[in-house]
């Protein structure tokens, strides 16, 4: 019967291919070392089982050495098992993830998109009132966009959106959430700010834009402004209210001149 440890030995071989490909898909973190220590263990029971093979008494089966075998035989059918449903399992769970990934991300710019946006304005309008912090939004739009797109194309356009959309991400803070809102509108939520706070950062942040012209396929640059609102979450409001606010503000910068930010609460 010392056959059934043989084959023993090969699934326990066979259930460290499954186990390699879940330390591939399991990027970095405790779980991924817990399952580089299962596949070391198994490695172990390997060695185990052939030195058990080695030190075996020759001769007939006993009953003990029938039933150690058998236990032997049966744990490595369950390892190969398990590995294996917990690959599937693991393929699954990265799948589902990415797929809800996507689902929330703008696929031009790679920035959150509006899906987001309402998601993520839940909750942080939930944490500012347990904490009692400020909660603020920035809403941008670049000026004239269409004007680009008619002068140097749509493909163009796109490359100023990526632009554009990158700025906002380098140059926010890390806290910040930087959201395709539409077409060529940006909104940034920035917890922890009051509304001249979240000014401060959205006047920054159109001067950063109209300083760094965008680098063209063909070697040439153009330079592109935008306008913003910030406004702050009314001590009794929605989130809502904070994006009409802000969107406002917006307008009102549009109609005074562009290329500037102007708080909800700032008089024109
Ligand atoms: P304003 O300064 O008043 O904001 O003028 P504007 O031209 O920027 O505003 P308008 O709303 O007239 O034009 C927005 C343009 O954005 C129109 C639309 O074709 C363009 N647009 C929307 N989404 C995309 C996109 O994904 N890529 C490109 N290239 N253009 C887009
Ligand atoms: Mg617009
Ligand atoms: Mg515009």
């Amino acid at each position: 019967m010392q056959i059934l440890v043989a084959i023993g030995i090969v699934f326990l071989a066979l259930s460290l291919w499954p186990i390699r490909r879940i330390i591939q898909l399991v990027r970095g973190g405790s779980l991924r070392r817990q399952w580089i220590a299962l596949g070391v263990l198994i490695v172990g029971f390997i060695i185990g089982y052939a030195a058990f093979l080695a030190v075996r008494p020759s001769g007939g089966p006993t009953l003990i050495t029938l039933i150690v075998e058998t236990i032997l035989f049966g744990g490595s059918i369950f390892v190969f098992i398990v590995t294996r449903l917990s690959l599937t399992t693991t393929t699954d769970v990265v799948r589902i993830a990415s797929l809800e990934r996507d689902a929330l991300v703008d696929p031009l710019t790679g920035v959150f998109n509006r899906r987001y946006l309402t998601m993520k304005l839940d909750e942080e309008v939930s944490r500012a009132r347990r904490e009692g912090h400020p909660l603020a939004t920035l809403m941008f739009d670049v000026d004239h966009f269409k004007h680009v797109n008619d002068v140097y194309g749509h493909a163009i356009g796109d490359i100023v959106l990526r632009h554009i959309s990158s700025l906002l991400v380098q140059k926010a803070r890390l806290s910040d959430t930087v959201i395709r809102y539409g077409g060529e509108e940006f909104v940034i939520i920035a917890p922890n700010s009051s509304e001249a706070e979240a000014a401060a950062l959205g006047m920054r942040l159109i001067e950063e834009i109209a300083m760094a012209p965008v680098s063209l396929p063909d070697g040439e640059t153009l330079s592109v402004t935008a306008s913003g609102g910030a406004a702050a979450l009314p001590t009794q409001g929605t989130a809502e209210m904070m994006l009409r606010d802000a969107d406002h503000a917006l307008y009102r910068a549009k109609r005074e001149g562009r290329n500037r930010l102007l708080a909800a609460s700032q008089p024109s």
